[in-house]
């Protein structure tokens, strides 16, 4: 605190980010990485662009990094003009809130769900109200209807729950909303979900957010979009343009094409995460876990007996480190990355001697 913080910054609750550990040897099961390498086709792009002429580099970017939306579009079978890029999509999620969310009523989202919406909702000065989860962890969309809102945003699979609803659920909640903007964060969607994007060519207040992140391994370059109608893509470039106009460098523009367009390198890592969280979920259970049925690339599991704050220590004592979060209604649970088979099974072994 320093008398030359501003109001705005001493009111403020920053979102604190899982642990990167300086640590070597450290089995990293705590904020949802893929554990699989990049598309070797990225790497061999980042290559060629530093090999062909790295003096570009003295060169600004292109600013709309049209490439991408390109590439994005292509994959996903929509318009250029459908697509917004950022620099990863808690910043794409950002300016939502800024273009899309601000508003005289207030939003609403999940009590349980990723943690930075209501730190984007105090930076912002922007009032939202939570909905409970069922007593299943499930979002019920009856329960987003009938409630005037200035906008309505989830992750699905929600986060970090890794429960999944289903594309009619959420065309039911679009219809239910027409005068507000629903963001659906499709984060997770790749590992079990079925994308909502093919829904924004027949509603135009519906918005989803995509990270190269997780399914294409690429949380280290930062990368994300959102897709919608170009009325709400346009909103977003205006704060983009109001706020850096070069969200995206050189280095991250061509990786992140190569990247979208290797679907069967995409395809292959997904696919391996899912056998392991499959494998995983029933290790887990054998041990005495309740598991929630997971679309994501991590599961989240209570122990009937155990304490997750006592387990999560007694992991992190055997160089595993796991997330836990001391909330209500979840402080009970453990969420759990899915790693390699190998960070998997030595996942199990320690808590089957924790466990005993
Ligand atoms: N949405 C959800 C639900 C997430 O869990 C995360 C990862 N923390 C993000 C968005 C942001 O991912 P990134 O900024 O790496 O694209």
């Amino acid at each position: 605190m320093s008398r030359f913080w501003s109001q705005v910054v001493r009111d403020l609750t920053p979102y604190v980010p899982g642990e990167q550990p300086k640590i070597a040897n450290l089995i990293k099961l705590n904020t949802n990485e893929n554990p699989y390498p990049p598309s070797p086709r990225a790497l061999a792009a980042i290559q060629a662009e530093l090999d062909g002429d790295a003096a570009r580099l003295r060169l600004y970017p292109d600013p709309n990094a049209d490439l991408l939306k390109a590439a994005i579009a292509k994959t996903h079978g929509i318009a250029p003009q459908q697509v917004f890029v950022g620099n990863g999509s808690d910043e794409v999620l950002a300016h939502v809130f800024m273009a899309l969310l601000k508003h005289e009523q207030a939003i609403l989202f999940p009590d349980i769900t990723y943690s930075f919406y209501p730190v984007y909702c105090g930076l912002y000065g922007i009032e939202y109200q939570t909905v409970a989860l069922a007593e299943d962890f499930t979002i019920n969309p009856d329960d987003y209807r009938g409630r005037p809102n200035g906008g309505i945003i989830f992750p699905n699979p929600n986060a970090p729950t890794g429960c999944l609803l289903a594309l009619d659920a959420i065309e039911a909640m679009l219809k239910a909303n027409p005068d507000s903007v629903v963001v659906v964060d499709e984060a997770y969607v790749d590992f079990g979900g079925e994308s909502a994007i093919p829904l924004i060519n027949r509603y135009d207040n519906l918005l989803v957010v995509h990270t190269l992140s997780k399914s294409r391994s690429l949380a280290g370059l930062r990368v994300g979009f959102a897709a919608g109608h170009p009325a709400l893509i346009e909103a977003l470039e205006r704060v983009k343009n109001s706020f850096n106009s070069y969200p995206l460098d050189r280095v991250a523009i061509v990786a992140a094409v190569a990247a979208m367009e290797d679907r069967a390198y995409f395809e292959q890592c997904c696919q391996a995460v899912i056998a392991t969280r499959d494998a995983l979920t029933a290790t887990l259970g054998k041990l005495g876990f309740d598991v929630l049925p997971s679309a994501a690339n991590f599961i989240f599991a209570r122990h009937p007996q155990r304490d997750a704050a006592e387990l999560a220590k007694a992991l992190r004592d055997r160089s595993i480190i796991v997330r836990h979060f001391k909330l209500p209604r979840i402080d009970q649970f453990l969420r759990i990355t899915v790693g390699t088979d190998a960070e998997c099974q030595a996942l199990g072994d320690a808590l089957q001697q924790i466990i005993g």
